[in-house]
C-alpha cells in the first residue's frame, strides 16, 4: 500500500466534501488518515503462520481453554466505521496448546482488515480449528457498529452478537452449553 497515493486520495475527499484541504487544521490530516489506514488495515500483510511463529506447544490436556474479553476493534466492510466490542474463544485441546496472547494477536490480524462481524467471528474459529485441531473451538463476538449508532437506524444501545463454533462446542448441548455460560456475561 502507498501512503503518498492514499495521502493524494484523502486530499481530494476532502475537497469533494466542501472542505479545504489547505486549512491549518486539515494540511496534515491526509498524511495521518494514510498512517491511521496502514494501521488499521494492517491484517493484510502478516499471516497466521508467521505470526504463530511456533507457539503451540504439545501438552497432555484436553480440557477447555477460555480466553474471554478480548478487546476488538475493527472496520465494517459497508461504511468503513469502526465496530468495536469484545471477543471470547473457547477451545477444547487435543494435546496442543497455543499461547494466549497469540490468540489476541489472531483476533488482531483478521480484525485489522475490513470485515464483518460475522466472517470476522468465522474467520477465528477456522484459524484456530487449522493451527490447533482441537476437539472443539468456540468463538463469541458481541460488537457495536457505529454505522448502525451514528447513521442510519441510529440505534445506539443494540449490540450484535455472533457465534462461530466447531466440533464438540458444535455437536455437545452440554459442551456447547459450559462455553456459552463461561463466556456469556448475564
Ligand atoms: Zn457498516
Amino acid at each position: 500500500m502507498s501512503n503518498t497515493k492514499i495521502e493524494k486520495l484523502i486530499k481530494q475527499l476532502l475537497t469533494e466534501i466542501g472542505e479545504d484541504p489547505t486549512r491549518e487544521g486539515l494540511q496534515k490530516t491526509p498524511a495521518r488518515v494514510a498512517r491511521m489506514f496502514a494501521d488499521l488495515t494492517s491484517g493484510y500483510t502478516t499471516s497466521l503462520d508467521s505470526l504463530i511463529n511456533g507457539a503451540v506447544f504439545t501438552e497432555k490436556v484436553h480440557n477447555m481453554i477460555i480466553l474471554k474479553d478480548i478487546e476488538l476493534y475493527s472496520l465494517c466492510e459497508h461504511h468503513l466505521l469502526p465496530f468495536f466490542g469484545k471477543c471470547h474463544i473457547g477451545y477444547i485441546a487435543k494435546d496442543k496448546v497455543i499461547g494466549i496472547s497469540k490468540i489476541a494477536r489472531i483476533v488482531d490480524m483478521y480484525a485489522r482488515r475490513l470485515q464483518l462481524q460475522e466472517r470476522l467471528t468465522q474467520d477465528i474459529a477456522t484459524s484456530l480449528q487449522s493451527v490447533l485441531n482441537p476437539l472443539g473451538v468456540g468463538v463469541v463476538i458481541e460488537a457495536q457498529h457505529l454505522c448502525m449508532m451514528m447513521r442510519g437506524v441510529e440505534k445506539q444501545n443494540s449490540v450484535m452478537v455472533t457465534s462461530a463454533v466447531h466440533g464438540l462446542i458444535k455437536d455437545d448441548p452440554k459442551t456447547r452449553e459450559e462455553f456459552l455460560s463461561l463466556v456469556i456475561r448475564k
